[in-house]
């Protein structure tokens, strides 16, 4: 009787021992640990997790262990799995539209901030909610800069959500203002032009914030060489917000989803095919765990290896790639520059896959079961 291996010391040799048929994510816990130690030692104010980016348990636990202490929830299930993994961790229920039950059920498990952008969503908050809740009022801007935005769902326009907000600060509750400029946003200006807002609406509803959530947003590294500097924009946070507020403004917040769970996963895809020495087949694709590439382009951080694992390093080639499945939609944006030499049977890794892949993968066709393991490196 053997013990299963379940820690590896990178893809490359789980790939060479196991050679799986079948798509396989990598999470390091010391990468994951020290995309969290950037945020937590960087941003001028408290870390929340957006849950949603990954909600797998080795993602959740090694956040907290590296210090990020408040995460962003979106529904009862997101709340369990979060006070499972972490049972002191601080829950924050952002998601602006709520059942009666799902409010009650975030009440039991002692959630302490809620986001608003309506009015008939405030009145079912203020009826069950304790009166030291912090309400974060949820605004919108036209703002350009992230990959795309979350206006068209959520947020009140300016004058809308000063009103709400006067609201919130008569009833006696914590009051707050929220956004999110959108995501995958490189563009430092994006969060200055919405703090620079909600000094305005805080002014205008006569109410003083108790906090300033700043959102998401905040890019991972995704192509070419060098990965986004969030230094810049988290000075330019602070600096905004003292601008705005003066040097007694309200704490600031942010919650980040793809800037914390990318960087410490990996993605592991077999070529299933090279179809007449031509376009690549891969076991995933869009429906699995490469879901985001149509709608936020080619990840093109990548490394072939042989069967045996070893590095492919022929002189490069332009390639198509497709998924799996019999959709003819399942196919990687434009052309990516992969090994000449590269062949059947080799694994292509995807890397800063931690955002949005597994939490999204589908079993369309049959196809997207992911095998999870855990490497003390991601490199092969
Ligand atoms: C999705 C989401 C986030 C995280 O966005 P990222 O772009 O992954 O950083 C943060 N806050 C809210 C309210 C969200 O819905």
């Amino acid at each position: 009787m053997g013990l299963k291996q379940n820690i590896w010391t990178t893809p490359a040799e789980h790939l060479r021992l196991t050679r799986p048929d079948h798509p396989v994510i990598y999470a390091a816990p010391r990468r994951i640990q020290s995309a969290a130690r950037r945020f937590v030692d960087g941003f001028p104010g408290q870390v929340s997790y957006a849950v949603k980016a990954n909600p797998e348990a080795v993602m959740v636990s090694n956040l907290a262990a590296a210090g990020v202490s408040a995460f962003d929830v979106a529904s009862p299930d997101e709340m369990a799995l979060v006070r499972a993994a972490v049972p002191q961790a601080a829950l924050h229920y952002n998601n602006p539209v709520r059942s009666t039950e799902e409010i009650a059920r975030a009440v039991e498990l002692g959630v302490v901030s809620y986001a608003v952008d309506s009015f008939s969503e405030l009145d079912k908050l203020m009826a069950a909610l304790p009166r030291t809740a912090e309400i974060a009022v949820r605004f919108k801007l036209p703002v350009k800069g992230a990959v795309y935005d979350f206006g068209d769902k959520f947020g009140a326009p300016p004058e809308k959500a000063a009103a709400l907000l006067r609201r919130v600060g008569a009833a006696g509750f914590r009051p707050s203002i929220t956004f999110h400029p959108g995501t995958q946003c490189n563009d430092p200006r994006a969060w200055a032009t919405y703090i620079a807002e909600a000094a305005r609406i805080s002014d205008k509803a006569g109410v003083p914030l108790a906090r300033l959530n700043v959102g998401g947003g905040f890019p991972s590294h995704r192509e070419g060489g060098r990965a986004p500097a969030l230094g810049p924009i988290f000075a330019a946070i602070g600096q905004a917000a003292r601008a705005a507020f003066g040097p007694e403004g309200p704490a600031l917040l942010c919650e980040p989803g793809r800037a914390l769970a990318a960087e410490g996963v990996a993605l592991a895809t077999r070529v299933k095919a090279l179809r007449d020495g031509g376009d690549v087949f891969l076991n995933d694709g869009i429906y699995g765990g490469l879901a985001e590439a149509p709608l936020m382009g080619r990840i093109d951080r990548i490394a072939v290896l042989d069967p045996a694992g070893a590095p492919r390093c022929g002189a490069p080639v332009e390639r198509v790639l497709f998924g799996p499945t019999c959709d003819s939609l399942d196919r990687l944006p434009g052309v990516l520059r992969l090994p000449g030499d590269m062949a059947e049977g080799d694994y292509i890794l995807f890397f800063g896959m931690g955002a949005y892949s597994t939490a999204t993968a589908t079993r369309f066709n049959g196809y997207g079961a992911l095998e999870k393991a855990v490497v003390l490196g991601l490199l092969p």
